[in-house]
């Protein structure tokens, strides 16, 4: 009996599944390359020994969460959750009451029938908070990325882009025509000569605000500075930033002491703000206008969904009411910092929540995170590629809603488990 006729007759007779399965044995040949070629690539990841693990929580993201097959909590030092809101009570509230005044989703993109009061009141709200034009609200940070370069520069311009950046500024300027140069991390001597050298029109320099393996903090005073000498302009995506550094929360420009810096701003709403999902970006109206009529990720993806937009607003009210959570967010940093540093450790970066613990080696940083989880704090280590080679580190990042007693522990941890592995002489 011919194969189209066999699986007609299966699935009228309700045995779909196991004619599947006779299927599987006449898989088609270019499944089988497939399946082929990605063994191979698999293969090489796993030598490499960067395969990625995947702990499955069985919890609300928060400072303590449990885990799929693990007995008992963690304590959660892996997070971006830097003001507590991921699951904080009244921002699952509002989100709750988003739900079920505005629905599920949206079922369309923002230009067709996806825009609601509440999208327009977000935007609102973000370019207010950054005292900026306008905003955009995206799917995500990363889509904010993909969209903004390709939408504004064309052949004729040029974007300067710091090696460190995240991984969605570099997907973004890849899909767009304009002329693309890379500085080494924070150098504006190198940035300066290659803009001194550059005759485009547009000149865009764009960096991260706080550079997220590093917890380096970008030098935005000196990049202002190269921007008005070369008449270009600056952007900056203060994802691990907004919300909870500087007094007020302004980002990586407030804490650097010159506000307003940044010419364009993209981030998150997935991290201290909400925690949920979804990103931005505000800037010069103009921009923004394109924006919404040319940037892709925007006009043909989902609009975001409203309990997500509610949580990211009853977010910002909370950013804006009080200073308390990002006082505690200081202080667990300095008593996180200055105490791994009593016990010997070297924690790298600036003065953020973003505390790489270096190591060196990929091995010593596995086996570090290893002995924290078997103490029951969970932290993660990273190694080449992801940081390069010999600067393997865990890297613990802090939150407002960290207990002193809960930095206390992680700090005592790390210092048995450094000693017992020979990081740190006893
Ligand atoms: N930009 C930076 C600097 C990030 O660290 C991240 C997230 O890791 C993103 C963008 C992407 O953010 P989102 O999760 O909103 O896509």
């Amino acid at each position: 009996m011919a194969l189209r006729t066999q699986l007609l007759r299966a699935v009228c007779n309700g045995s779909q599944a196991r004619q599947f399965s006779e299927l599987k044995g006449k898989e088609r040949e270019g499944v089988i390359l497939l399946r082929d070629v990605l063994d191979d690539r698999l293969r090489e990841i796993k030598r490499a020994k960067t395969w990625k693990h995947e702990r499955v929580l069985t919890s609300p993201q928060d400072t303590k969460v449990t885990v799929q097959g693990a007995k008992g909590d963690f304590l959660n030092f892996c997070a971006n959750n830097y003001l507590g809101f991921s699951n904080h009570p009244e921002v699952v509230e509002a989100a709750r009451d988003g739900l079920k005044k505005y629905g599920a989703g949206l079922s369309s993109v923002r230009f067709i029938c996806g825009t609601q009061i509440i999208h327009k009141e977000l935007e609102q709200r973000l370019a207010k908070f950054h005292g900026r034009e306008d905003a955009i609200l995206y799917g995500s940070c990363f889509d904010a990325n993909a969209g903004l370069f390709e939408s504004m520069l064309t052949p004729e311009d040029a974007v300067f882009s710091d090696a460190l950046n995240h991984a969605s500024i570099i997907d973004g300027i890849r899909l767009c025509k304009a002329q693309k140069y890379r500085y080494p991390h924070r150098d504006l001597n190198e940035l300066e000569h290659l803009l001194a050298h550059s005759e485009s029109r547009i000149k865009l320099i764009v960096t991260d605000g706080v550079f997220s393996m590093d917890g380096t903090v970008s030098p935005i005073a000196g990049l202002r500075t190269l921007a008005d000498k070369y008449r270009a302009l600056l952007a900056v995506d203060d994802s691990h930033a907004t919300g909870f550094f500087g007094d007020t929360g302004r980002g990586t420009e407030e804490y650097c002491g010159v506000l307003g810096a940044a010419d364009i701003i993209c981030s998150t709403l997935g991290k201290a703000v909400s925690g949920a999902a979804g990103g931005y970006t505000t800037g010069p109206k103009e921009l923004v206008t394109l924006l919404r009529n040319v940037s892709r990720p925007y006009l043909f993806s989902n609009a975001p969904p409203p309990p997500v937009v509610a949580a990211s607003l009853k977010s910002l009210d909370l950013v804006e009411q009080s200073d308390d959570l990002r006082q505690r967010l200081r202080e667990n940093t300095r008593n996180f910092r200055s105490g791994l540093k009593a016990a010997g450790l070297t924690v790298a970066g600036d003065d953020h929540p973003i505390c790489p613990v270096m190591v060196g080696e990929a091995p010593l940083a596995v086996e570090l995170a290893s002995g924290m989880l078997e103490r029951g704090i969970y932290v993660v280590a990273f190694s080449y590629p992801v940081v390069p080679k010999g600067l393997a580190r865990v890297r613990v990042q802090l939150s407002a809603a960290h207990t002193p007693e809960d930095i206390n522990r992680a700090v005592q941890a790390f210092s048995e488990v450094a000693r017992k592995i020979g990081i740190v002489k006893s």
